[in-house]
């Protein structure tokens, strides 16, 4: 495994590769890993021949006040974590050459990224993007893998890639969970146990959500949304950002629940850790 921390680097060796006619598969991701990070790494082995990770804490997708400064960062257990997995290159880019001083162009998504965590974090996506979009200049994916963990994120970066034409194939993972049902999160270490319980209470209001609707029959977007406000009030570090049933390609709220295409989505901080998950109906 290769590491390389040199965007022009980066990108001269990816176009090479291309050259001599390999598969790129590519996974970005902000470092942490965890086995959900992994499971994207192997979504996309079957399709390519030639593995490259990201490891990039994203400045602009971080608003003001936000948990830049003190994300998690454990460059070395990473890069350990890649080599098991059988990554062929960790690209791991200084901020001062992912972004120019004077960098002034950046790419906005202006439908479905405006909702949900676009009400509560209205820069986000456009950090995202842009990021990404940099990203796939620099790594030149053919094939590039997403966790459904991020919702929102996965279909801004879906219409990003039709509407500005990239040449790649989007494949999306599913949600890779702790034991007890916790959505894996790097941001999960900044839980203090009496925390995590509360956490935990997202993933039980998700289950309750999908019995409403799978077991009893409910289609009532209001009754479900209650039941899932109702477990999280039991959280007493638990303070909800928002709970919505939209549809999965849009984004939209829906007005009723469609198995197949209806998603729930749920976001909350316990104490100062913004927390989210969702399930699709
Ligand atoms: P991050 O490092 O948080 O930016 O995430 C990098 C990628 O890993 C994104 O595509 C996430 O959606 C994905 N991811 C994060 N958590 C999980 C999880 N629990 N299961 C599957 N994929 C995940």
């Amino acid at each position: 495994m290769k590491v390389i921390t040199s965007v022009v680097e980066m990108q001269t060796r990816a176009l090479a590769l291309r050259k001599e006619g390999r598969v790129i598969g590519f996974v970005p991701t902000m470092g942490s890993l965890h086995r959900g990070h992994l499971s994207l790494v192997d979504l996309v082995k079957d399709k390519c021949d030639t593995r490259i990770v990201s490891i990039y804490v994203n400045p602009t997708q971080f608003g003001a006040g936000e948990d830049f400064e003190k994300y998690p960062r454990d460059l070395d257990r990473d890069l350990e974590m890649c080599r098991e997995r059988g990554v062929d290159f960790v690209f791991t880019p200084p901020s001062a050459e992912v972004y120019e001083e004077d960098a002034s162009t950046y790419v906005v998504e202006e439908k479905v990224g405006k909702g949900l965590c676009g009400n509560t974090r209205p820069t986000h996506f456009r950090g995202v993007a842009t990021v990404c979009a940099k990203l796939f200049n620099l790594c030149q994916p053919h094939v590039v893998a997403l966790g459904q963990k991020d919702a929102q994120q996965v279909v801004v970066l879906k219409r990003m890639i039709r509407d500005l034409h990239f040449p790649i194939e989007l494949l999306v993972g599913p949600i890779l969970r702790e034991e007890d049902g916790l959505a894996m999160s790097s941001r999960n270490v900044y839980l203090e146990p009496r925390q995590r319980e509360d956490a935990l209470l997202i993933y039980k209001a998700l289950l309750a959500a999908k019995s409403l609707v799978e077991e009893k029959g409910s289609r009532n977007v209001d009754r479900v949304k209650a039941e899932v406000q109702n477990t999280l009030r039991g959280g007493r570090y638990l303070r909800v950002n928002y709970v919505e049933i939209v549809d999965r390609d849009t984004m939209r709220p829906e007005t009723e629940i469609v198995p197949g295409r209806s998603l729930l989505a749920v976001a909350a901080w316990v104490d100062q850790v913004r927390l989210i998950d969702n399930f699709s109906f």
